[in-house]
């Protein structure tokens, strides 16, 4: 098997040591390495990628793209498919943090209304006890079903403390009214988490929505992520309508130059979208670009927690 050379190595390392980088970033590093800019040269950034990733599959890792579903830029990262909680974010938190972080991610996620957030106090006013209660969490050493200590007494200001470092290390988002969201390394990290766990996908790209637009339909459970939106409804005859239910769908375009450049190769490959049956979703199909890309090896999802998701409809059905 032909070896990976110094510029790969160099990619590799680029994106562990630094990354996530943002791809304005990551294709400059492309830039420096190979002299040759991936905008111009687009067959010649996939070889690297797919040969990077065919030699970390060996290691069941992966250089990965996604979106942050934030604000639809695209980020590349260095990921461990094998990963558990305790080894991607256990080297620097404690078992009660990361028991934190899961709680928040559930309750992002879990959100029917896919604003993709909460408010900081709702995530200060978790309680750790409940996630241990609901089985959340790996049961603690002696087997029992009591409450450890450790988050009991994990305070407000531990909390507070946590919620910056996470933030800060981009497993979380501060978004400036102060709502926390997921953080672009949430993002890269639980790509197969969220698909093992059924989180409804966006209606477009496929990809989890977990911020995203819902159909006006109330009756409907479509949900398309702002950016899928502003580029489908973008294309001349779009029909600004829901494409499952056909309910009228109102969505504030931005003006053409606005869009960024970076996402023109995107809106092509999925200006036709692949047909498929009513209700039963793509789970691979119709990714973006840098999605494809960097997703050939991708199987296993990171340990998550049992999350019990909400949508609109069971949220419907209970009352
Ligand atoms: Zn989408
Ligand atoms: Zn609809």
């Amino acid at each position: 098997m032909p070896e990976l050379t110094d510029r790969h190595k160099v990619l590799i390392q680029a994106l562990i040591s630094r990354g996530p980088l943002s791809e304005k970033d990551f294709h400059a590093v492309f830039n420096g390495v190979t002299g040759k800019h991936p905008a111009n040269h687009q067959q010649l950034f996939n070889d690297y990628l797919l040969k990077i990733n065919k030699e970390l599959s060996h290691v069941q890792c992966e250089l990965r793209g996604c979106r942050s579903q934030n604000d639809g830029r695209v980020f590349y990262g260095f990921v461990n498919n094998v990963a558990d909680d305790q080894s991607e974010l256990g080297t620097k938190y404690s078992v009660p943090q990361i028991a934190f972080y899961k709680c928040i991610v559930e309750a992002i996620v879990q959100d029917s209304s896919a604003q993709g957030c909460i408010s900081d106090i709702d995530a200060l006013n978790i309680q750790l006890e409940n996630q241990m209660l609901n089985g959340a969490v790996s049961e603690s050493q002696d087997n029992s079903l009591s409450v450890p200590a450790a988050f009991r007494n994990f305070s407000i200001s531990q909390k507070e403390k946590t919620l910056e470092q996470l933030v800060r290390d981009k497993w979380l988002c501060s978004n400036p009214d102060g709502k926390i969201g997921l953080g672009v390394r949430s993002f890269l990290d639980l790509r197969s988490w969220f698909r093992s766990n059924d989180i409804p996908s966006c209606e477009v790209c496929n990809e989890a929505a977990v911020k995203a637009e819902l159909c006006p339909n109330d009756d409907c459970n479509v949900r398309i992520h702002q950016y899928c939106l502003i580029k489908r409804f973008s294309q001349k005859k779009a029909e600004r309508v829901c494409p499952s239910c056909g309910r009228q769908w109102r969505c504030v375009l931005p003006k053409v130059e606005e869009i960024e450049e970076e996402d023109a190769q995107d809106v092509q490959s999925q200006s036709q979208p692949l047909p498929r049956p009513k209700r039963m979703k793509l789970r691979s199909g119709a990714a973006t670009n840098a999605d494809t890309l960097l997703s050939t090896s991708s199987q296993g999802a990171p340990n998550g927690p049992d999350f019990r998701r909400t949508t609109r409809s069971s949220a419907r059905l209970r009352s």
